[in-house]
């Protein structure tokens, strides 16, 4: 049985004080046991975030992070840095980090290669623009971006590794990819894992998607076989539409 998973990703959102009033209501929500729920707050607060949420069965996740260890990369976070604070799970490749910071798969590969070695859990991201949507070549694409910073891993680091499909014409569009179009791509991809590794780990790994999951479409895309959950962005800034979708299960 695959872990269910509702991740947040506040993105560049909610200062002290809005993280605060949200993390204090969220520990008051009666949450199912059978979900893990996480959350990716901004760097500044993620030691607060630890704090408010000790008590609580919720991951703190942070957004990104550098592929090195530590060195002159002004502006950058390391590994150990979001440990000290008490992060052990990050995300990585996220569309919005290679389409406007240049994050290449290769880049991606270190990175995961950083998070495991510095034994951290990674959400990585990944998923077609809306051009090879179109031109039918999203297969391909997803499998390239999965291929080259993921296949040449050892089986037994997919044990910290949760994959997240993002289309990227789903972002923040209001649009999201069908339940259908959703479930053809969580099997492709559980499939690849089956074909690289073998099926036992490819039944294993939850597939989260991404792209505009709302209170009111959530169930439908977490009732499909390979769908296991939910990476959330606009729609988990608000604790109502969150905790719904949480409880869409
Ligand atoms: P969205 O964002 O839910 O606002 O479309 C999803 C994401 O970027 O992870």
């Amino acid at each position: 049985m695959r872990d269910h998973i509702v991740a947040g990703n506040w993105k560049m959102n909610n200062n002290q004080s809005e993280t605060e009033f949200f993390l204090n209501k969220l520990i008051k929500q009666t949450k199912p046991t059978d979900v893990r729920v996480m959350l990716a707050p901004s760097f500044t607060q993620l030691s607060q975030a630890v704090t408010i949420l000790k008590n609580d069965r919720i991951t703190v996740v942070a957004q990104n992070m550098n592929a090195e260890f530590s060195g002159a990369f002004t502006g950058e976070i390391s590994a150990d840095m979001l440990k000290e604070v008490g992060v052990m799970t990050v995300v990585l490749g996220h569309s919005e980090r290679r389409a406007m910071y240049h994050e290449t798969d290769e880049v991606l590969a270190k990175k995961v290669k950083t998070a495991l070695a510095s034994e951290m859990e990674i959400i990585f991201c990944f998923g077609e623009e809306l051009g090879h949507r179109k031109s039918g070549k999203y297969f391909e694409v997803v499998e390239k971006q999965i291929t080259n910073a993921l296949f040449d891993l050892s089986e037994g680091a997919w044990s910290n590794l949760i994959l997240a499909y993002e289309p990227v014409w789903a972002i923040g569009t209001g649009e999201t990819a069908s339940p259908k179009q959703a479930q053809e791509m969580h099997a492709f991809i559980r499939s690849l894992i089956g074909q690289k590794y073998n099926t036992s780990l490819a039944d294993k790994v939850s597939i989260l998607y991404g792209g505009s999951v709302k209170p009111n479409n959530a169930k439908e895309i977490f009732s499909n076989k390979d769908v296991d959950g939910g990476l959330i962005g606009g729609a988990s800034l608000n604790i109502d539409d969150f905790m719904a979708i949480v409880n869409s299960f």
